[in-house]
């Protein structure tokens, strides 16, 4: 079975501000919230749908509303050199479904945030965010203007045989839509980190998919290691694999090497993400990856 999907990479694109608000609010598991967002400005959002990722821009606790640069060309630039304590916090979400209605400007965007019980009580400020937020609060998304765009990163060569999808609760949103996206008969083993049984969400998809959920319990449940013993006991499909993997950053790498040193994938059709990092904030992420490269967006 072939998958169909383009190896050409990604063109650089357009990226737009959009300024949302929050319309709908539902909780999807224990530790999951999804937040539907609408705004007059949705209808030039486009979504590339698999894992397609964007910028959320967030007030401070007291602000009105986030903010954010004037411009979405040399954004980053200038968000940089604005005062950290008054520019918006910055975290990177997927969008896990766009929805457009013949009543524009009804259209609604709905992302999933996972409530995570890592060593911050309560979890970071995006997460603390989620969870507090009521109807009407705005939020600025930099998002994608066209479909074909630099923010997604599922992209199976023509030759692919059989998919490996893997990931923690951050990435059950693009599994999900990946899942959605895969060709009918499209062999795919799915391996799903989650911290409670009842984050375990039916999964629509018309590939011949295995899906493993494998459910973290007591003291460790912000741990997530669980993904990297699974895959290293289950034996795989025979022909050309295509892996992608997110989550937490330790637990990608230390699955990327399994399966190009112990399994034989080639590195290139092995596309791993780290989402977090355990006990780093995004902050600091973003300080160590612009530390030596300044310019880099
Ligand atoms: C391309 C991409 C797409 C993503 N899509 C999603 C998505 O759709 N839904 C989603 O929920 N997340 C997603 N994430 C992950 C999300 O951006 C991070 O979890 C982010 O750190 C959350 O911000 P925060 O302010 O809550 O925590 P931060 O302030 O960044 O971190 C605070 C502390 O919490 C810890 N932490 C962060 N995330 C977790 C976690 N999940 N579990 C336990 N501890 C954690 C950090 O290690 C740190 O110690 C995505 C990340 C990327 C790069």
């Amino acid at each position: 079975m072939t998958v169909s999907a383009t190896e050409a990479p990604a063109p650089a694109v357009p990226f737009e501000f959009f300024e949302l608000q929050v319309v709908r609010k539902q909780r999807i598991g224990a530790s999951m919230v999804r937040l539907t967002f609408g705004g007059a400005q949705l209808g030039r959002l486009v979504s590339g749908g698999k894992d397609q990722r964007f910028k959320l821009f967030l007030p401070h606790p007291g602000q009105q509303a986030p903010v954010v640069p004037t411009a979405s060309d040399n954004w980053f630039s200038e968000w940089r050199a604005m005062d950290p304590g008054v520019r918006a916090l910055m975290r990177t979400y997927t969008v896990r479904a766009l929805r457009r209605t013949p009543q524009y400007p009804a259209d609604e965007l709905d992302v999933d945030f996972a409530l995570h019980e890592g060593p911050v009580p309560g979890g970071g400020p995006a997460s603390q965010w989620a969870l507090n937020a009521s109807l009407g609060d705005p939020v600025t998304l930099l998002a994608p203007v066209v479909e074909d765009n630099g923010g997604v990163d599922f992209r199976p060569p023509p030759a692919t045989d059989w998919v490996l999808l893997s990931g923690d609760e951050t990435a059950l949103p693009a599994i999900a839509s990946i899942l959605e996206s895969l060709p009918a008969g499209t062999p795919a083993r799915v391996f799903l980190e989650v911290p409670h049984p009842e984050d375990r969400q039916p999964l629509l998809t018309s590939a011949d998919a295995e899906i493993t959920w494998l459910v973290r319990e007591g003291e460790e449940r912000h741990r997530t290691e669980a993904a990297v013993a699974a895959v290293r006991e289950t034996s795989l499909p025979s022909g050309t694999p295509y892996a992608w993997i997110a989550g937490e950053a330790g637990t990608v790498k230390a699955l990327r090497r399994h399966l190009v040193r112990e399994r034989g994938v080639d590195r290139r059709a092995v596309k791993f993400t780290g989402y977090w990092r355990l006990g780093i904030s995004e902050e600091q992420l973003l300080a160590e990856a612009t530390a030596n490269a300044p310019a880099a967006a």
